[in-house]
């Protein structure tokens, strides 16, 4: 389980279903046993988005991007979540039944040691957390050195992307400033696609969306 690091590579174009050429921007299924991305054409995808398809297991990944500007991270919740180069996700793991929270680095993505009950204790109270569905969805936080905490629910291929990314540019200690300016980029278009929550929101009828106890 702290595998964080099985990416399509990036000239797969094909649907890992049925074989149908894809397009480079495409959907994903998660295989829950295998914990890794499957590239998979619309059809597909909408296959395993009807209701009822929801507890196998492949899961398709929703593409909302959600934001909660009532949410900000202090600096005292932040030096709690103990986040070594200034971002961190985590999803709910329906086989483990558990959060599981991963530092990306450039050696993939590490599971986070720290206490789950210290994770929701610092970000269980936000309405993200409430409406995250399990294994598809991430809470991505993230903070610029001297900058306000954030957090966003994104679809949970948009982290393997990011894990990619930081394999790709990541240099010495703090990234180097390619890996800084990929970085910005890519918080810029997660800021850009997300739009408020609202009331609509609710968390998945799945069994999910709850926080473990
Ligand atoms: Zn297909
Ligand atoms: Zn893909």
């Amino acid at each position: 389980m702290r595998r964080f690091t099985q990416r399509p590579e990036p000239d797969q174009e094909r649907c890992e279903l049925c074989n149908e050429p894809l397009a480079e921007e495409h959907r994903h299924l998660v295989d829950t046993q295998r914990r890794a991305l499957k590239c998979c054409c619309t059809a597909c995808h909408l296959l395993f988005t009807r209701p009822g398809a929801g507890g196998g297991r492949f899961r398709a990944v929703p593409d909302r991007y959600l934001a909660d500007p009532g949410f900000t991270l202090d600096d005292a919740d932040w030096n709690q979540l103990q986040i070594p180069v200034g971002l961190a996700f985590f999803f709910r793991n329906s086989e483990l039944d558990r959060l599981v929270a991963f530092y990306p680095s450039p050696a993939g993505a590490t599971e986070s040691e720290l206490d789950p009950e210290t994770w929701r204790a610092v970000l269980g109270d936000s309405r993200l957390a409430a409406v995250l569905r399990p294994d598809v969805e991430a809470l991505l936080v993230h903070r610029d050195p001297g900058g306000p905490g954030e957090c966003h629910l994104v679809p949970v291929d948009v982290c393997y992307e990011l894990v990619g990314r930081m394999r790709l540019h990541w240099q010495g200690f703090d990234g180097g400033a390619e890996a800084r300016a990929d970085l910005a980029d890519f918080f810029e278009r997660v800021r850009d696609r997300a739009r408020p929550y609202d009331a609509a929101d609710r968390p998945a009828d799945e069994g999910g969306g709850s926080w473990p106890t």
